[in-house]
C-alpha cells in the first residue's frame, strides 16, 4: 500500500465533445486479490485486529460478495483465520467467489435469510461466539469507521496526483467508501463527490449522512443508474462494459463500476457537467465478480 494507485485519462469523442476531461483512478490495481475499495476498507481493520490480538476475522456477505472474497484473501495473506457468514442456503453448485474463499481456508457458514437479517443483533453475535470462539467482527460490506478512514486515503492520494479535479465519482453499496471519499477532502471541500447507487431506492443519502464523521456538503448520490436494483442488469449495461473493455482495456464489473461508468458517460453526453470540468472516477475493483456473473449468465462479459 505504499504506492499510489495510477490515474489514467479516458479519451473518447463524446467526452471531448462535451469539453470535459475524464480520469480513472485504478484502485482495481492496488492488490491482485484483496483489491479495490475492499483492500482500503479492510487494511485498517487488519491492523486493529492484530492490535487486539485477535487471530480470527468473522464477517458477513452474499454468495457473490467482493467483500467475502477480499476478506478470505486478506486472512490468508496476513495470517488470520476467516469465517464467512453467508446469506441463504448452501447452493447446490458453489460459485467462483465461494470456491476462492474456500481455497483461502475461509470457513463458510450458511444461514437462512431471516437469520442473516439479525447480523447486528447481540444475541446472534453471541451465538456465533459460542460456535466459533472469539473473533474480530467486520460488518457486512466491511463498512465501519476504520474502513471509512481507509477510504479517506483515496481522496488524499487523488488530490496530490490531480490537484485541480472538480468531481470525484464512486459507486455506492453500503456507503462506506463514498463516506471516506467525502470526508477525505480535508481542505478540498470544493471538489464535488458524486456517488452512483447500485441499489434501488433513495435511502443511501441518509445512510451516508449517518456514516460521515461530520457534516459535509457538496456531495450527492445519483439513483438513476441502478438498472433495476442490486445485481440487476440489462443488455445495454453489458454491451457498455464490453465496449469499454475493448476501447480502453479496462475491465468493469456489472454490479458496481460498470453502472457508475455508464452513468458518468451518460451524464457527460447529456451535458450535465460544466465545460472544463475534470472528473475523476474511482475504479473500486470488484473484478472477481465477473467470473461468477459469467457462470450464471452464459459468459456475456468478455
Ligand atoms: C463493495 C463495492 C462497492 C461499494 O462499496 P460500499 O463501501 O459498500 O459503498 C463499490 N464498488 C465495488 C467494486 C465494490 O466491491
Amino acid at each position: 500500500m505504499n504506492d499510489f494507485t495510477p490515474i489514467q485519462e479516458i479519451n473518447a469523442p463524446s467526452i471531448k465533445a462535451a469539453k470535459v476531461q475524464l480520469f480513472i483512478k485504478r484502485e482495481d490495481l492496488n492488490h491482485p486479490t484483496i483489491q479495490g475499495n475492499k483492500f482500503r476498507k479492510l487494511y485498517p481493520n487488519l491492523l486493529q485486529a492484530k492490535k487486539e490480538n485477535q487471530n480470527t476475522l468473522l464477517t458477513f456477505g452474499g454468495a457473490f460478495s467482493n467483500h467475502i472474497y477480499a476478506t478470505a484473501a486478506a486472512g490468508k495473506e496476513y495470517g488470520f483465520n476467516t469465517i464467512g457468514i453467508i446469506r441463504g442456503e448452501k447452493p447446490k453448485k458453489i460459485g467462483s467467489t465461494l470456491r476462492f474463499a474456500l481455497e483461502q481456508n475461509m470457513t463458510l457458514h450458511f444461514v437462512s435469510r431471516s437469520e442473516y437479517r439479525q447480523k447486528e443483533s447481540i444475541d446472534f453475535l453471541e451465538s456465533l461466539k459460542q460456535k466459533f470462539g472469539s473473533f474480530y467482527l467486520i460488518p457486512e460490506g466491511g463498512t465501519n469507521s476504520l474502513a471509512i478512514q481507509g477510504c479517506q486515503m483515496i481522496t488524499q492520494e487523488a488530490v496530490r496526483q490531480l490537484p485541480d479535479i472538480n468531481y470525484i465519482c464512486s459507486s455506492v453499496g453500503t456507503g462506506g467508501t463514498i463516506s471516506g471519499i467525502i470526508s477525505g477532502r480535508l481542505s478540498q471541500q470544493h471538489i464535488h463527490v458524486l456517488g452512483f447507487s447500485s441499489l434501488k431506492g433513495d435511502f443511501l443519502q441518509k445512510e451516508v449522512e449517518a456514516l460521515l464523521p461530520q457534516i459535509h456538503s457538496n456531495w450527492n448520490i445519483n439513483t438513476d443508474y441502478h438498472f433495476g436494483g442490486y445485481a440487476k442488469h440489462n443488455k445495454q449495461l453489458i454491451s457498455f462494459i464490453n465496449d469499454f473493455k475493448q476501447r480502453f482495456n479496462i475491465a468493469l464489473d456489472p454490479i458496481y463500476t460498470g453502472k457508475m461508468m455508464f452513468g458518468i458517460f451518460d451524464l457527460i453526453q447529456k451535458g450535465k457537467f460544466p465545460k472544463g470540468a475534470k472528473i475523476l472516477a474511482i475504479h473500486t475493483g470488484g473484478i472477481q465478480g465477473i467470473q461468477g456473473f459469467n457462470e450464471r449468465y452464459n459468459n456475456v462479459i468478455i
